[in-house]
């Protein structure tokens, strides 16, 4: 690609889709189908991301080449660049849905720099043999979503893929944003994505659904030897599989302790959504609490049973552990071992879970006695709506003076006067915790350089993001820069962007697009 180094290797190592017409349809015995994008009528680059083009070795001190630009918007294919769409299956929902697979992604391939390989791809590039029911394409309000979200995860120090470049094509592409037989011309728009492999849960279950166990070693060979390397002392045998396996359910627990530490409620928890790599993947209607209500979802197709919750997050992923768990007993042929490791997500999740409690709240330790401690405040945070990154942030600031509370958090609470019992059981709370702070044997610089650096100050917030969509839809993207910046240093005080430290304005409470959003993107 350009003069970087492209590195083929899911292609050179997998079988691929036989058939090279690009038109829907079930693949059988591949890993994915070659086609090629979409090439978009006028591209334009909205916005990139430096951090991520330099990781990749592109030169962006003079802005972004306009051979680049031709790559990320699909309009020019780099000479060695051979792109593909994976197959993949999952659940969602709960439920088994088949084959799945990209259907608006198409994969550019990996480039090899500083010793680290990147794969690279374009997200609403047009349709492949995996689009079923759809078109392929994506819109600006969901490519600005995905393209800010990669980012401020990143920056927030959560597993994540990246987002190199939010391009618009020129195009317009047909929603039905609600899915009330409204459909609306929208702008058309292409996110080029960047991770180690976009390799998924799905990717191992559509082998085992359809009885390709031949091609399921071949896959689950390739992502040890290529991406868990460690792991191969001689050969790959039925303990590698284990280990492995015990792997992902560990950095599965670590990325959903992550997402509870701020607020993030992924909305579609679907297993073909779950990276092997314990990355968060696949931004669509995802959301962060403003108030902590553990009972929240953004997304509107999850609203009555609402599944995806922020509060069953890990329940969530530990069932999506179980299914891949079934995708890979082929492999290991020995439930025993399987269901060993499955039963010691909860433990290490719960481990992972009360560390990352005791940081948010400057402890450095973890006793016996603080689950309660941390329970009750989960308690007090939801019984009165507070919102929850003001809350962790200010506590920084208490000083073990009961009587400082109330001027500390004014700013959290989204009602004007708080009930004598709330403010009762506040009281409580906060004696408990001072008691619990003279246990603590760090300094109190220590204390709070810890609680800063586990509770962000600044937040993606939704609000924030429709305002920067609804200025793009009128052509101004000044926003959509200036909330990657600001989200570049979640962690420090930015006293120039203070007015983006503030609880969610009462406008925003039943908006579309800040409290709730459909899948349709
Ligand atoms: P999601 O849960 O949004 O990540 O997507 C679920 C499945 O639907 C994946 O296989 C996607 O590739 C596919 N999909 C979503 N939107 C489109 C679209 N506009 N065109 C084609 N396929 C789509
Ligand atoms: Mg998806």
């Amino acid at each position: 690609m350009t003069n970087a180094s492209v590195n083929n290797f899911f292609i050179d190592n997998l079988p691929a889709d036989t058939e090279t017409e690009n038109f829907t349809r079930q693949v059988a015995n591949a890993c994915y189908s070659f086609c090629t994008p979409v090439k978009p009528s006028s591209p334009q680059l909205l916005s990139h991301s430096w951090e991520v083009a330099e990781l990749v070795g592109i030169d962006t001190k003079h802005g972004v080449s306009q051979e680049w630009q031709a790559i990320l918007s699909g309009s020019k294919l780099a000479d060695d660049s051979k792109t593909f769409a994976m197959r993949y299956a999952g659940h969602q929902f709960g439920h088994w849905a088949g084959q799945l697979g990209d259907g608006r992604a198409i994969n550019l391939g990996n480039i090899v720099h500083n010793d680290q390989s990147l794969e690279l791809q374009l997200k609403g590039a047009g349709p492949t043999p995996y689009s079923r029911a759809g078109d392929g394409f994506a819109v600006l309000r969901s490519s600005i979503r995905e393209y800010l979200c990669s980012e401020a995860m990143h920056h927030l120090k959560i597993p994540t893929t990246r987002a190199l470049a939010l391009m618009t094509t020129g195009d317009w592409v047909d929603r039905d944003m609600f899915y009330d037989g409204n459909v609306q011309p929208e702008a058309g728009a292409i996110v080029c994505r960047v991770a180690p492999s976009f390799i998924r849960f799905g990717n191992f279950q559509v082998h085992a659904a359809f009885q390709e166990l031949e091609i399921l070693k071949q896959l689950a060979d390739f992502t040890i030897g290529h991406y868990f390397p460690q792991l191969v002392e001689k050969h790959i045998d039925k303990a590698t599989y284990l280990a492995w396996f015990k792997i992902v359910c560990e950095l599965t627990a670590k990325m959903i302790v992550h997402w509870q530490r701020v607020g993030f409620v992924h909305g579609v928890m679907n297993t073909d959504n779950m990276s092997i790599h314990g990355l968060t993947i696949d931004y669509g209607p995802y959301g962060f609490l403003d108030n902590f209500d553990p009972n929240w979802t953004p997304n509107t197709t999850d609203a009555q049973g609402k599944r995806y919750r922020y509060a069953n997050q890990p329940y969530i992923a530990h069932w999506n552990l179980v299914k891949l768990a079934e995708a890979l007993y082929p492999l290991i042929e020995d439930a025993k071992p399987l269901e060993a490791i499955l039963n010691e997500f909860p433990v290490y999740y719960e481990q992972q879970s009360q560390r990352m409690m005791a940081n948010k709240l400057g402890l450095d330790k973890v006793l016996a006695t603080d689950k309660e401690l941390f329970e009750d405040l989960e308690k007090l945070l939801a019984a009165t709506e507070t919102d929850m990154t003001i809350f962790y942030r200010e506590l920084a600031q208490f000083d073990g003076q009961l009587t400082s509370i109330n001027n500390l958090f004014t700013d959290a609470y989204y009602q004007e006067t708080l009930t004598d019992d709330y403010i009762q059981a506040r009281h409580q709370w906060f004696l408990a915790y001072s008691e619990r702070l003279q246990q603590n044997t760090i300094s109190h610089s220590e204390k709070t350089e810890l609680m800063n650096r586990t509770n962000p100050k600044y937040i993606l917030r939704n609000y924030l993001v429709q305002i920067a969509i609804d200025k793009a839809n009128q052509g101004d993207y000044s926003e959509i820069n200036k909330l990657l910046e600001i989200m570049r240093k979640p962690y420090s005080e930015q006293p120039e962007f203070e007015d983006y430290y503030q609880k969610r304005p009462e406008w925003a409470r039943n908006k579309a697009g800040c409290s709730m959003l459909s899948c349709s993107s």
